[in-house]
């Protein structure tokens, strides 16, 4: 987190500890807390503050857009579009509604890891009650072009979501540009607290709370707010609306001047999704004859934190279905490595890792009976 966040987030902990659902003035500080916390959450988007919702955050409001429009349209129709490359929280979730007995058509992108909008078009029935595309992917930053599908959305009268959870904050998002209906937002992506997020759900948009109860949020979102949490958020939010013009042209040179300097010093690496536009903060870098996991314990050992193309999960080595999704082979997926930059970051920070990670592939390519073969 940001000090600033912190030093706003504390008072709420010692000083103003009020409950915002309560009419005593205690509970009203609290609510004018959330009310500041809500317009810098809006101002961020350019949304009106009517339409925030706050909720438990990314996972919570992808799930609350899609289940929630799911259960409204029912008796319109049971069909969903999404991409092949979306967050685990939107792509369950659409697997779950399968069950249920919902069809989703899964939209794949091109080999830089971009959803093509006339797919969508094509995928439009009658019965299509949702279109949900994210704004930029997280593993390999790549932006979609989610003014174009909103538009395509807009035209068919379907409901558009899209999880802004990557681009919130890292690029300019006007909801009002970009078409959507609904679109997802956490904080701990943009140095706020983590357990906090929000749903922007535009006006007139019908969707079926998930969480029941004393009817907080305008009745959206049952639950005693997280005043603490949305306090950070808000300030997170302010804080990231004041440095787009400057922090994140700041950020996307250190993420370039670490590209080139990797390609650089190392022969046979690739950046995943390099054609397209990307967020500036993430790159996503694929080794030849590499192992990730091996990199990745490497790095963590020199004090740098980054993630590979696979999830060592229940004991086996699953590709990213995101890399897959872009025409890598598994092989290929698990020599991949994504870094994540922030404003936190210098350039010592990347000069760093362009200094240590040639010898660590150096190291795990002599373990690598293909490489020797190439
Ligand atoms: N959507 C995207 C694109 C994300 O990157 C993440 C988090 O990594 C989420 C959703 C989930 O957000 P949260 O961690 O706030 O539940």
């Amino acid at each position: 987190m940001r000090p600033e966040v912190l030093a706003a987030m504390a008072p709420v902990f010692t000083e103003n500890f009020g409950n915002a659902s309560s009419i005593h003035w205690f509970g009203q500080q609290a609510k004018s807390m959330i009310d500041d916390a809500r317009q810098h959450v809006a101002r961020l988007i350019n949304a009106d503050v009517s339409e925030i919702v706050f909720l438990s955050g990314g996972t919570e409001a992808d799930n609350f857009a899609i289940r929630g429009i799911a259960e409204s349209q029912k008796a319109r129709g049971r069909h969903i579009i999404t991409s092949r490359i979306e967050h685990h929280a939107v792509l369950h979730t659409c697997k779950d509604l399968e069950k249920q007995g919902y069809e989703v058509t899964w939209i794949p992108v091109s080999r830089d890891g971009v959803v093509d909008p006339e797919d969508v078009r094509r995928a439009i029935r009658p019965d299509t009650i949702l279109i949900s595309i994210m704004h930029a992917n997280n593993e390999i930053g790549t932006i979609q072009p989610i003014a174009e599908i909103g538009k395509i959305a807009e035209e068919a009268d379907v409901y558009f979501h899209s999880d802004g959870v990557q681009s919130t904050g890292k690029i300019p998002v006007d909801v009002r540009a970009l078409k959507v209906d609904l679109f997802s937002m956490s904080a701990h992506k943009i140095h706020g607290p983590k357990g906090v997020g929000a749903l922007f759900i535009r006006k007139g948009t019908i969707l079926k709370p998930q969480m029941t109860g004393g009817g907080h949020e305008r009745n959206r979102r049952s639950g005693t707010e997280n005043v603490a949490g949305i306090v950070g958020f808000g300030e997170a939010a302010r804080l990231a609306r004041a440095g787009l013009p400057t922090e994140m042209p700041r950020v996307a040179t250190l993420r370039d001047r670490m590209e080139s300097g990797l390609k650089a010093a190392i022969e046979m690496i690739h950046i995943n999704g390099e054609n397209s536009a990307r967020l500036p903060n993430t790159t996503n870098i694929m080794v030849d004859y590499a192992e990730g996991e091996g990199m990745v314990i490497s790095l963590d050992l020199k004090g740098v934190a980054v993630s590979t193309g696979s999830a060592c999960s229940s004991g086996s080595m699953e590709p990213s279905h995101v890399l897959t999704a872009i025409g890598k082979t598994p092989d290929e997926a698990h020599g991949s490595l994504r870094f994540s930059l922030s404003t936190m970051n210098t350039e010592e920070d990347v000069d760093y890792v362009v200094g240590i990670l040639p010898g660590i592939v150096e190291r795990l390519r002599e373990l690598s009976p293909h490489y020797k073969r190439a």
